[in-house]
């Protein structure tokens, strides 16, 4: 067992917060720390101590929409980086139901149980917005909340899911610098979400249930075919058989499609979450797969092409959203769509008249 470590939440001294004690008589107290704006170096210092208070506000910092905050933000990050990269990166997906929060909570303590220190993201795209979350409206991971050796931190609320991405990925290297060395990445199939997880992620699991009968109909290809592994999750006791016959028909389906990598065949498994049955087992096959592309460099090319891909995807989503916003654009979106709709203007005419709005010459 590892030292516990203080509860951040009661701190009483700067050493306690991971902050510097001001120079001069009399220290600022710090409870007019905890309102006042940090500095780039109390950031970085209070994160790399592991500081749960500043690493929850270098995180609200990385959320904020403000420029000078984000401005801030980002000499943090560049701080920070040389401390990153050090995480097992792991992406968690299913449908809502399948039992996400409840297998997180097993093998997030499991964990921690065995030494690890565990940070849980999450990327819904749908959080923050009116009628609630899918992934966040309910008390989730009450254990691993608790637990001083794990960081449980919901979704970003933001309307588009690139700002919830960019804000995930940067607060999995926050946490990374903070010293947590496995980060599960947690989401919902919203739209692209899943593929937008994979992407940041080193190993990306998809929980399946086993429902009688026809397990892969209305399953999207897609996901299996991003999926490291598929674990049949609530395989507990009555549902025993069920499981070991959807993973017999996930196993076929696998060997027909393209897989997530040439060197790794997806293991198909079957858990529990809520009984904490076969997560040992699973864990082994994620650290294998780890053990594997570690030696084989993959893991390395593969986190270069994430960067490099997410530095043109966040290209995309900031001239869409500059796009879209123009008030040339905006004048005339509204009309044109209609016009397209109807069946009375070609989509490629559509397009260019609104780049020719925005003031794009299109055919270039
Ligand atoms: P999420 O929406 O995917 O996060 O799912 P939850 O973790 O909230 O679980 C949804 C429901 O399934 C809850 O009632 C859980 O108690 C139940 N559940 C979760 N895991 C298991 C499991 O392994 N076996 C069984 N039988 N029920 C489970």
């Amino acid at each position: 067992m590892k030292p516990r470590k203080p509860d951040h939440s009661v701190q009483t001294s700067f050493e306690e917060a991971g902050i510097e004690a001001p120079a001069g008589p009399t220290p600022e107290p710090l409870e007019s720390v905890r309102r006042r704006r940090l500095s780039l170096d109390e950031y970085v210092s209070g994160v790399r101590s592991g500081d749960r208070a500043v690493l929850g506000r270098a995180i609200t910092l990385v959320e904020s929409n403000a420029h000078r905050d984000q401005d801030l933000a980002q000499r943090m990050l560049i701080a920070l980086l040389p401390f990153t990269g050090n995480a097992h990166r792991v992406g968690i997906t299913g449908v809502p139901g399948v039992g996400k929060s409840t297998f997180i909570e097993a093998l997030g303590s499991n964990l921690t149980a065995a030494g690890r220190r565990v940070a849980v993201l999450a990327v819904d795209p749908t959080s923050g917005r009116t009628g609630g979350s899918i992934l966040g409206d309910k008390t989730r991971m009450t254990k691993l909340s608790r637990d001083p050796n794990a960081f449980v931190r919901p979704s970003p609320a933001s309307g588009s899911l690139g700002g919830v991405a960019r804000k995930t990925r940067e607060t999995m290297l926050v946490c990374e610098a903070a010293g947590f060395d496995v980060v599960l990445v947690e989401t919902v199939g919203v739209g692209q979400s899943e593929t937008t997880v994979a992407e940041m992620v080193d190993f990306f699991l998809v929980l399946m249930l086993a429902n009688a009968g026809d397990e892969l109909q209305g399953i999207k290809r897609g996901i299996m075919e991003l999926a490291d592994m598929i674990a049949i999750n609530k395989a507990e006791a009555e549902h025993a058989v069920m499981a070991r016959h959807a993973r017999r028909e996930y196993m076929a389906a696998l060997r027909l499609m393209r897989g997530s990598h040439p060197a790794w065949k997806p293991p198909v498994l079957a858990v529990s979450g809520l009984h904490n049955q076969g997560l040992d087992v699973l864990w082994q096959k994620i650290e294998e797969h780890r053990r594997l592309f570690d030696k084989n460099g993959v893991l390395s090319a593969q986190r270069r092409e994430q960067m490099r891909r997410w530095m043109w995807s966040m290209v995309d989503d900031r001239l869409l959203r500059a796009v879209r916003k123009h008030p040339a654009v905006a004048a005339q979106a509204a009309k044109l769509e209609a016009a397209v709709l109807d069946g009375k203007l070609t989509a490629t005419l559509g397009a260019q008249a609104i780049l020719d709005a925005f003031g794009l010459d299109s055919d270039r």
